[in-house]
């Protein structure tokens, strides 16, 4: 691996790694020579991915916390940094979705959504901050969604949550960026992990979506994982405030199922 995008010597935190997307990133991150704490709140789950990871050579802690309790988010990134003497990868990866129309649509949903969203990723990114502008180097990257740039009906308070998260990202790279610690985030679109299990149990739903993505077919996790990689790494310098879409041309391209076009 050529220096720009070694990782070697260096800590990451990313989260809800236990699975899906995060799983992926973690690994990649790790592949790539740094120290990963994966976390998520599921202790079990949480193990076996890092048994996983470790039995591929991988050098992996864990930390299982809720993201939706603040003090936690707070205790989890200012342990970390002061057990390593460094931290300079945070991915804010965990995110949770919940279909509701708007007539249905209840002030706890839209708390817990927001909670987990766009309040745990300021707070890790804060604290995360501290530690980064000290040292003068950090890479942060914000995990979107697709629906970060554009709107669906149902999920307001997803769509809500992944706009203001892009938001946030671009606010903190205006801050951070002369500090040496840039922001930036990654957008996926339709990706097969379990947070689409019940959209994934709607008949025609996985084809019809393939049905208007140029690269013609989901994404698989893996996928997720290099881009990051490459996001947090040293050969993503002059990259700040971007939000950068991995969708497989959904958002990009105007693509009409072949019987309409
Ligand atoms: P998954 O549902 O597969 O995994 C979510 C991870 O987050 C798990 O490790 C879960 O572990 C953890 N997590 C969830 N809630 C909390 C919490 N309150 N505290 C701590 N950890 C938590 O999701 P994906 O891998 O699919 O998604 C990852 C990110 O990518 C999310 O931000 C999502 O919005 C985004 N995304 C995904 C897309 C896709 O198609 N998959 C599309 C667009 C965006 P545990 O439950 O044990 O806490």
């Amino acid at each position: 691996m050529t220096e720009r995008f070694s990782l070697k010597g260096q800590v990451a935190i990313v989260t809800g790694a236990s699975r899906g997307l995060g799983y992926e990133m973690a690994k990649a991150i790790a592949e790539s020579g740094a120290k990963v704490w994966i976390t998520a709140r599921g202790k079990e789950r949480l193990e076996d991915a890092a048994d996983k990871l470790r039995a591929e050579g991988l050098d992996v802690a864990v930390r299982a916390f809720d993201l939706s309790d603040g003090p936690s988010c707070v205790a989890a990134v200012n342990e970390i940094a002061e057990a390593e003497g460094r931290l300079d990868i945070l991915v804010n990866n965990a995110g949770i979705n919940a279909w509701e129309p708007l007539e249905r649509a209840t002030t706890a949903t839209w708390d817990t959504v927001m909670n987990t969203n766009i309040r745990a990723p300021y707070l890790l990114c804060r604290e995360a901050a501290r530690h980064m502008v000290a040292k003068g180097y950090g890479r942060i990257v914000n995990i979107g969604s697709a629906l970060a740039v554009v709107g669906r009906e149902n999920v307001t308070a997803y769509v809500s949550s992944k706009h203001g998260l892009a938001g946030m990202t671009r606010a903190m790279a205006a801050e951070l960026g002369a500090m040496g610690v840039t922001v930036n985030m990654m957008a996926p679109g339709y990706f097969l992990t379990e947070i689409n299990t019940t959209i994934l149990e709607r008949p025609g739903y996985e084809k019809g979506v393939s049905s208007r993505i140029s690269l013609g077919r989901w994404g698989d996790p893996e996928e997720a994982g290099g881009v990051v990689a490459f996001m947090v790494s040293k050969a993503s310098s002059y990259m700040n405030g971007h939000v950068l879409v991995v969708d497989g041309g959904l958002t990009e391209t105007f693509v009409l199922p072949v019987d309409a076009a």
